[in-house]
C-alpha cells in the first residue's frame, strides 16, 4: 500500500528566485561544448551586462580620472588620495545609490528581490549593531584603501617599469585577449581565497565577519574583515606578470569595487522605468551566504561541481548541503 502521509509543504526559503535549476557555464562540460561555450561568452559581453560595464567604466576612469603616470613615478600622497577619493564616489554612487533605491525608498518594492529578511537593527553581532552602518564601516574603511593601494601600487610599477605596459596599438591581440582573460583570472583567484578562508581559523578570525550578512545588501559585498580585502584586491599583482594596460588593472579592480557591492544587492534586477531592467545579483552566491558550504565560486568556474559543492538552488540542492553537514558533524 502507497504511504498515504503528507509530506509537510517545504518552508519557502525565497521571494524570488531566477530558473531553477541555476546553470553553470558550459565551459567545463564534458564532452566538451565548443558552440555552446563561444555563445555563453558572447553573451556575457552584452553590453547590456555588468562585465561590459566594469569595461566602459575602466576606460573612462584611466582617461579623465585617474593621474598621471609621470605623477606616481615617485610614491605621493596626493595621487593616491585622487584614487581613493574617485573609488570612494564610485562606491557611494554604486552601493549607496543602490541601497538607497532597493532598500531604503523600495523603488521596486519586492519585485526580483531573494530573501525577504530586512537589514538587521538591533543585532549584536553587527558592529554598531546595525547591519547597514557595519557594512558601511568595512567597506569604506579597510576595503577601499586596500582598493587604492593596490591599484597605486601597478601605477607606480608601470611609471618605473617594474611592470610592463602595452597599449590597444603596441600589442592589439594581447590588448583584446587580456579583456577576455580577465574575468577568467577574476573568478580563479576569487574561488581559491575564498575556499581557503572557509578552512578552519581562517573562517572563523576572518571570514566569518561577511558571513554575518545572511541576507545581503549592496553594502555587504566589500563588508569584510581586513585580511580578507587585503588578499581580495591581490588579485591585482597579476599585472607584475603579464603586460597590461592601467584599463586592464582598473577593469579587474573594479570587478570587486562595482561588482560586490551590486553581486549583494539582494535583488536579481534593477528596475529602470517600466519595463527595462538591469541584471545585478547573483544568485549563486546569494545561495552561500544562505547555506555557506556550497557554491564557493562563481557561475563560471568549474570547481563547485568538481568538488561536488555546487547548490543549484532546488530543493534538492537544500537536501545535498544538508547531507553535507550532517555527515561532517558525524565525523568530528
Ligand atoms: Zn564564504
Ligand atoms: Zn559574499
Amino acid at each position: 500500500m502507497a504511504d498515504s502521509t503528507p509530506t509537510p509543504p517545504r518552508r519557502k526559503i525565497w521571494n524570488y528566485t531566477p530558473a531553477l535549476p541555476i546553470k553553470t557555464a558550459p565551459y567545463w562540460d564534458w564532452p566538451m561544448k565548443p558552440l555552446k561555450s563561444m555563445k555563453y561568452l558572447l553573451q556575457s559581453w552584452n553590453p547590456m551586462a555588468q562585465r561590459f560595464l566594469f569595461l566602459v567604466v575602466a576606460f573612462v576612469v584611466w582617461t579623465w580620472f585617474s593621474p598621471d603616470l609621470e605623477r606616481a613615478q615617485t610614491l605621493s600622497l596626493d595621487w593616491m588620495f585622487e584614487i581613493w577619493l574617485r573609488d570612494l564616489v564610485i562606491i557611494m554612487v554604486v552601493a549607496g545609490g543602490l541601497h538607497l533605491a532597493l532598500w531604503k525608498h523600495r523603488t521596486q518594492q519586492d519585485e526580483y528581490r531573494y530573501d525577504m529578511r530586512p537589514m538587521a537593527k538591533g543585532a549584536k553581532i553587527f558592529y554598531f549593531k546595525n547591519q547597514v552602518w557595519d557594512n558601511m564601516f568595512w567597506t569604506l574603511g579597510p576595503a577601499l584603501l586596500f582598493a587604492t593601494l593596490w591599484e597605486s601600487l601597478m601605477w607606480y610599477a608601470f611609471a618605473n617599469g617594474w611592470a610592463t605596459m602595452i597599449s590597444f596599438d603596441s600589442n592589439p591581440v594581447w590588448f583584446i585577449a587580456l579583456i577576455v582573460l580577465i574575468p577568467v583570472w577574476a573568478g580563479f583567484h576569487f574561488y581559491w581565497l575564498h575556499r581557503l578562508l572557509h578552512v578552519g581559523k581562517l573562517y572563523t578570525w576572518v571570514h566569518a565577519w561577511h558571513h554575518k550578512n545572511i541576507n545581503t545588501g549592496p553594502w555587504s559585498g566589500l563588508a569584510m574583515h581586513p585580511v580578507e580585502s587585503f588578499f581580495l584586491f591581490f588579485d591585482t599583482m597579476i599585472f607584475f606578470f603579464l603586460p597590461a594596460n592601467p584599463v586592464h588593472v582598473l577593469f579587474l579592480i573594479f570587478h570587486h569595487v562595482i561588482g560586490a557591492p551590486t553581486s549583494h544587492a539582494g535583488f536579481e534586477n534593477i528596475k529602470l522605468g517600466k519595463d527595462a531592467k538591469f541584471g545585478l545579483g547573483d544568485f549563486y552566491h546569494q545561495l552561500h551566504h544562505k547555506f555557506f558550504d556550497c557554491n564557493y565560486g562563481t557561475w563560471e568556474t568549474p570547481w563547485d561541481e568538481w568538488f561536488k559543492t555546487f547548490h543549484d538552488g532546488t530543493d534538492e540542492g537544500n537536501d545535498l548541503v544538508k547531507e553535507r553537514r550532517r555527515k561532517i558533524w558525524s565525523s568530528k
